[in-house]
């Protein structure tokens, strides 16, 4: 028996470990201490529990790692649903660009973010990758909601939010590496540069330099339309990820998100570069943009995030419909049943997202010695009765809202349904009260 009680322990539960050997575990006992996950056994018929600061039934339900969200602009919630229904170029310049350049303040950017907070952890997502303008106040919202982050400050030279000058850039980096930084791993400071089509290269170059002498993961939006492959050519004479490779700006370090429009070599590039790439069915799918050869990365050995993007091109946060939408989509377009099975797209949206973020060493399985970023889902409901197959029914028919209970750094986040760390209520209506604003234009 330990000298102190464990500060969490999970028992009754089937625990999916999502650990490389595909382990998962009945009538699992899961003891938590100091946020991290000390032991994961099976529990011996009537042996008693050890003592424990709380105890949760997780009789019925399935114990996972939590979800991770390897692209996001959380803020962008203020944005759910203003202008749908429009291919990208249209959306962003005549859209979102001239929303975000009047509405996007330091106020806005923190109470979408604890919005998108409860969002994720109401649907079980643990770890979030954001990537926005004042992105301190998204870091903010993370600690204060109790979310795991890596959180990027945006760049973007047209059109102008925060200055261009290489100059002030690096500085803006180095200040925001240098504030968040002492918060790892519960918190990793990124910088984002917006895309090939609207940072300058030496914007594209002034943040690698300062991403990798601070030693954080530096991400761009890459190849999204067909459109992008023109644009970046006129400007350029290249193709968008021949650009950024002669820069020298891809390699291990860097996350491409999106990446529809990849040739056949281009993906032999990212797999030997050690580029990884966060993908997001939703948005693509919604915008009409293309879609991520996700099978054939996975099979290259590039390691593949799944993600939402922002919510106004989703329109929502919750990891589960976007693991349906990535299992079937790919089946679609490659008119093959057998890719992207269930398994495959729960890992990424555990482990693979965790791998893309640089955090596997700490998050993305239940596992002891990793960091207690756990969920418990509810399977003793209709739409998931009965139980063959666990990443089946979790791909295939579950939702966000069987999420019960969620953990992140050994902290109880949610529990029975309920958030520990907001007012749901107040931040709902923080937002109703800017989205009454930009209603009105
Ligand atoms: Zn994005």
């Amino acid at each position: 028996m330990p000298d102190t009680p464990y500060d969490i322990l999970i028992y009754g539960g089937t625990v999916l470990t999502m650990s490389e050997d595909g382990r998962i575990v009945k009538d699992a006992l899961v003891a938590v201490r100091d946020g991290k996950i000390v032991s994961v056994e099976e529990r011996a018929p009537k042996e008693p529990l050890p003592e424990a600061v709380e105890t949760i039934d997780a009789k019925g339900c399935v114990v996972m790692p939590g979800l991770v969200n390897s692209h996001t602009h959380v803020p962008m919630v203020c944005f759910r649903g203003l202008a749908d229904d429009l291919p990208l170029m249209d959306w962003l310049n005549n859209h979102i660009f001239p929303a975000e350049a009047r509405f996007v303040n330091r106020e806005m950017v923190y109470a979408g973010a604890m919005l998108a907070c409860a969002e994720m952890i109401l649907s079980g997502t643990t770890t979030f990758c954001d990537s926005y303008f004042y992105e301190s106040a998204v870091a903010q919202a993370a600690l204060d909601s109790g979310m795991r982050a890596v959180v990027a400050q945006g760049f973007i030279d047209a059109p102008v939010m925060e200055g261009n000058d290489p100059g002030k850039q690096r500085a803006v980096a180095d200040k925001f590496a240098d504030r968040w930084s002492g918060y790892a791993p519960l918190l990793t400071p990124a910088f984002f540069c917006h895309s090939p089509y609207t940072c300058t290269p030496e914007t594209f170059r002034t943040v690698k330099e300062a991403a990798r002498q601070a030693r954080v993961p530096y991400l761009t939006h890459l190849l999204e339309t067909k459109e992008e492959i023109d644009i970046v050519r006129n400007r350029h004479g290249k193709a968008p990820l021949e650009f950024l490779v002669e820069l020298g700006v891809m390699d291990e370090g860097t996350i491409a998100v999106h990446c529809e429009w990849l040739a056949e070599d281009d993906i032999d590039t990212l797999a030997r570069l050690g580029v990884k790439v966060a993908h997001t069915p939703e948005s693509n799918m919604k915008l009409a943009s293309g879609i991520t050869p996700v099978p054939a990365l996975l099979r290259k050995g590039v390691p593949v995030g799944l993600g939402t993007d922002g919510c106004a091109s989703n329109n929502d946060l919750d990891m589960f419909r976007e693991m349906d939408t990535a299992a079937k989509v790919h089946k679609l377009v490659n008119a093959d049943p057998t890719v992207m099975d269930a398994e495959t797209v729960v890992k990424t949206a555990t482990l693979g997202g965790a791998r893309v973020l640089g955090l596997d060493r700490w998050i993305g399985t239940v596992e002891a010695g990793k960091m207690a970023d756990i969920i418990i889902v509810d399977m003793n409901k209709p739409h998931l009765t009965p139980l063959y197959n666990v990443c089946s029914n979790l791909v295939y028919a579950a939702s966000g809202a069987d999420v019960l209970t969620s953990i992140v750094n050994g902290r109880i986040v949610m529990k029975d349904r309920r958030l520990t760390t907001l007012d749901v209520f107040s931040v709902m209506e923080r937002v109703r009260k800017i989205a009454f604003d930009i209603a009105r234009g």
